[in-house]
């Protein structure tokens, strides 16, 4: 079991496989444009299985897959069954924006060992997400949500970010979507992982993800760094020699609370 110094117990880790996506959603990446780590410092499949692994055997439970998009990762089918086939490994799960998930996509993600997916959708105003995703086709994402249930994931969860402009409307008409569709709707309120004006002292003004005193999660980067807290910029890279050692660094380096991540945008470490 992880126990952190705060007595939480970790046993959650969200793996980026790639900080690519088809995407450019206004509140993931930055106006100015991205810049992408070089192919040869992702991780590969057998070195991104072996850390979980690692972590399993530590105390992990869950792990979610997420990017960057996914599924823009070749071969991501074959990097889900390793994960999957990993027996301490009790919750395999995925946040996609869904564009690529044809019906051969979810089975083959079903198969592999995947127990659930979120797929992203902020609005279903076709206009106002084009705006969102910086081009994006809403159909593209409704038809992937099709494909999951088809493939018999259920619950299908869907994320929609609420921002100060979304209408209550805008929700409304989620809810409905979601009803009439058997989806289970999670908003949840956008924030920004630098926003220091917002702070007093430590005192935090700002929104967050979830309560950091519930806080359950380590999360591992595409380029092979494990980010102790979202809301920091402490980061340590794994050392393949010794997988558990570099695990029980990030544990013990979780802040109570961080304050602010400014060396990474979310396309960078997944959510
Ligand atoms: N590309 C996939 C997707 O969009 O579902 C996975 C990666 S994305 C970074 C993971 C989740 O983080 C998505 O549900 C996205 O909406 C959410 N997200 C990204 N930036 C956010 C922000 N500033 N505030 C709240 N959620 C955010
Ligand atoms: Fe891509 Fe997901 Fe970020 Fe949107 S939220 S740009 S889909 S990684």
């Amino acid at each position: 079991m992880l126990i952190d110094r705060f007595g939480r117990e970790i046993d959650y880790l969200r793996i980026s496989v790639t900080d690519r996506c088809n995407y450019r959603c206004v509140y993931c990446m930055p106006e100015s444009g991205i810049s992408l780590k070089p192919h040869e410092s992702i991780l590969d499949f057998e070195s991104i299985a072996a850390i979980a692994s690692a972590a399993a055997g530590l105390g992990i439970v869950k792990i979610r897959l997420t990017g960057g998009e996914p599924l823009v990762r070749k071969g991501i089918g074959t990097l889900t069954k390793m994960l999957g086939d990993i027996d301490k490994i009790k919750e395999l799960t995925m946040t996609t924006n869904a564009v690529f998930l044809t019906d051969e996509m979810a089975e083959t993600l079903r198969e592999a060992g995947l127990i659930r997916i979120n797929i992203s959708l902020d609005t279903l105003d076709p206009v106002r997400f084009a705006e969102i995703t910086r081009g994006g086709d809403i159909a593209d994402v409704l038809k992937g949500i099709e494909s999951a249930k088809k493939s018999g994931f259920d619950p299908v969860k869907i994320n929609m970010i609420v921002f100060s402009e979304t209408t209550a409307e805008e929700v409304e008409e989620m809810r409905g979507f979601c009803l009439d569709r058997g989806l289970v709707l999670q908003t949840i309120k956008h924030f920004s992982l630098y926003n220091r004006d917002k702070m007093i002292g430590d005192v935090d003004l700002f929104d967050r993800p979830a309560p950091c005193s519930e806080c359950n999660r380590i999360r591992l980067t595409a380029d092979g760094f494990l980010k102790p807290c979202l809301f920091s910029d402490k980061e340590i890279r794994v050392d393949m020699n010794n997988i558990e050692k570099s695990i029980l660094e990030a544990v013990s380096g979780k802040p109570f609370q961080g304050t602010a991540c400014c060396n990474r945008s979310m396309y960078q470490i997944g959510g």
